[in-house]
């Protein structure tokens, strides 16, 4: 229902672009995680955390501030607390009200993150996953102040939708006998990580030229072709639409419909 939550001063859209509204959510949820309710409310989350969404953030959060001084908009606000009542505790509720107006601000960032989710959930599993993959941050910073820590560490959100793409790869890769390990470092590569070809197939103990293959059709698969007509030896390549473009073209449609995306 929150989705559809109309106001006559409608709110100011809060993302330009839909792929501004995956990014938010995603890593919203991401930073909420194992916080306690005081501290959420003392640093919302969209406003904290380098790298989650940096300046947007503190820009965000300046915009909901300016929309809710500037509405008088009784009914907007009774329609947001009637939503957080949907999901938050009464306890929790109480707290969401002391907090004011990071309270308010606090909830309308919440009511955003779960729209958006919302409709990521109605994708299958595999059109989750590449867009997990695609806008979900690789990895968290860590202060866990272990001689052995990195300073991050893996966001299982992201890593699990890699599995997922590597599991339906196999599809695409039947009729090749597919090595694990290969096949999933070549998904990784589609969504940004550095991989050595080379190593991978002395790792993996396959030829190169394996991987090099098995890499041009997960390649195909996920990010589609371009159709070429035939030229000297080549025969002609018919255009492949991905299962990453194809996914995005499903999940634009659904976010168009929510309130806060989009020029205005
Ligand atoms: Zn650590």
């Amino acid at each position: 229902m929150d989705a559809t939550l109309e106001s006559s001063s409608s709110p100011e859209k809060l993302f330009r672009t839909t792929e501004e509204a995956l990014r938010f959510s995603l890593n919203y949820s991401l930073y909420q995680q194992g916080r306690a309710l005081a501290d959420r409310l003392a640093t919302p989350a969209g406003r904290k955390g380098k790298g989650l969404s940096g300046s947007d953030g503190a820009a965000q959060a300046g915009m909901l501030r300016r929309f809710f001084d500037g509405s008088t908009d009784a009914d907007y606000a009774r329609r947001l607390w009637a939503w957080a009542k949907t999901v938050f505790t009464k306890k929790e509720i109480e707290q969401i009200e002391a907090a004011d107006k990071n309270g308010i601000i606090f909830l309308e960032e919440a009511r955003r993150a779960h729209a958006v989710e919302q409709e990521l959930d109605q994708l299958t599993t595999v059109e989750r996953a590449v867009i997990v993959a695609r806008f979900a941050l690789r990895s968290l910073p860590c202060h866990c102040g272990r001689a052995c820590c990195a300073g991050h560490r893996p966001n299982p959100e992201w890593e699990a939708a890699i599995r997922d793409v590597t599991q339906a790869a196999l599809v695409s890769l039947s009729g090749h006998l597919s090595h694990a390990l290969v096949r999933r470092k070549l998904v990784e590569e589609v969504f940004g990580v550095k991989v050595n070809l080379q190593q991978l197939a002395d790792k993996a103990s396959v030829n190169k030229n394996t991987v090099t293959a098995h890499r041009k059709i997960i390649r195909v698969w996920l990010s589609g072709q371009k159709a070429q007509p035939a030229k000297g030896k080549r025969e002609a390549v018919l255009a492949v639409e991905g299962v990453e473009a194809a996914a995005r073209l499903k999940l634009d449609r659904m976010l168009s419909y929510l309130d806060f995306i989009g020029d205005e």
